[in-house]
């Protein structure tokens, strides 16, 4: 392997060519469905008749989605590919193809840029996704936006209007998770380290689902081409929020059942300041399960657990509007959509 260049690079078309050489090998997978890939003016790709192609972009900016002295290099090129991916998952797609959009200072030109390419080739080689083209510039913050296509047989993938009152309330994986470990980086970041009484293996453990999420496109896949979900959504800002969304499109009420949340554990070394489980399953983002409505004769085909990742039926869609936690005692309360939101300060 030849030795990395860590000076560095200078013209434009070097770092494209450098980007490309990073990120190629990606993935080996062949499509027939693509012409021509990197390298010309634009990439050609031809569906065969019988398929829909569904498309997803998604920002990762410096100082709204990531700090680039807190954030890893890796974690910001890893995280940037799976997020913008986890809405093929949420659409039921094969994943296929990305473009990326680059802007960086020339600083980071060099071994950070090296690093965070690496995260990136290891989301797409995980992810099955080959990059296919995209554009570069430098510019005194560093911004990517990935644009990602996924494929699905015509007419299979599912959209998030499809609920109907009756239809049962699942998601995988579990919640806060990916918030709890944003707030311990952040904490690390303002305090250099001394603000939790964890191992360093117990850290990094945690750490994991907000640097490293996984994406379930597999469980996407699975539950679209088995006509098992009526609507999905990924939970990318929160399940306040995205729930919300899902209830809204389907026109539909949602009824959490708050015993049945699969929510986060804060481990006890940690020192709560603000860290109520609840408030991070709830309004935490970034979890990148999926949460999707099941009709009733449907919900025997609904797995227990997808490659490792707990399903759990949370609630139900009832007829109305919004969203409402019901307690304990059968209580119900409304649920305001609070999770992550750009346009909003952050809490
Ligand atoms: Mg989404």
């Amino acid at each position: 392997m030849p030795r990395r260049n860590t000076q560095p690079l200078i013209s434009e078309d070097q770092l494209i060519e450098h980007i490309a050489r990073r990120l190629a090998p990606g993935t080996r997978a062949v499509s027939p469905a693509l012409v021509l890939g990197i390298g010309d003016d634009a990439a050609i790709l031809r569906p065969p008749v019988g398929e829909d192609w569904v498309f997803s972009t998604d920002f990762s900016l410096e100082d709204v989605h990531f700090l680039a002295d807190a954030h890893p290099p890796e974690a910001i090129g890893f995280r940037a590919l799976a997020r913008a991916a986890s809405d093929l998952g949420a659409m039921g797609a094969h994943p296929a193809f990305f473009l990326l959009s680059l802007s960086l200072p020339r600083e980071r030109t060099g071994r950070w840029l090296d690093r965070m390419l690496a995260g990136m080739a290891r989301a797409a080689r995980r992810l099955q996704l080959r990059l296919i083209g995209g554009d570069t510039t430098r510019w005194p913050k560093v911004a990517l936006s990935l644009t990602v296509i996924g494929r699905t047989a015509r007419g299979a993938a599912v959209r998030r209007d499809g609920a109907r009152p009756g239809d049962q309330l699942f998601l995988s994986g579990r919640l806060g998770a990916a918030a709890l470990g944003l707030e311990l980086l952040l904490r690390r970041h303002r305090g250099r380290g001394r603000t939790t009484r964890l191992t360093k293996a117990a850290e990094r453990r945690l750490l994991q689902p907000h640097l490293y999420p996984s994406i379930p496109l597999a469980l996407g896949i699975h539950l679209a081409e088995n006509r098992i979900a009526s609507a999905m959504i990924d939970l990318s800002d929160g399940l306040s929020s995205d729930l919300t969304r899902m209830a809204l499109a389907s026109r539909s009420r949602a009824r959490i059942f708050l015993d049945r949340l699969p929510v986060v554990r804060v481990p006890a070394a940690i020192s709560r300041g603000g860290l109520e489980p609840l408030q991070l399953a709830l309004h935490g983002g970034e979890d990148y399960g999926l949460l999707f409505a099941v009709p009733p004769a449907r919900v025997s085909a609904v797995p227990r657990s997808f490659r490792g990742a707990p399903i759990t039926r949370i609630g139900e869609f009832v007829r109305g509007r919004g969203v409402v936690l019901v307690g304990p005692q059968g209580l119900e309360r409304p649920l305001a959509a609070a999770g992550w939101d750009p346009f909003r300060e952050r809490r």
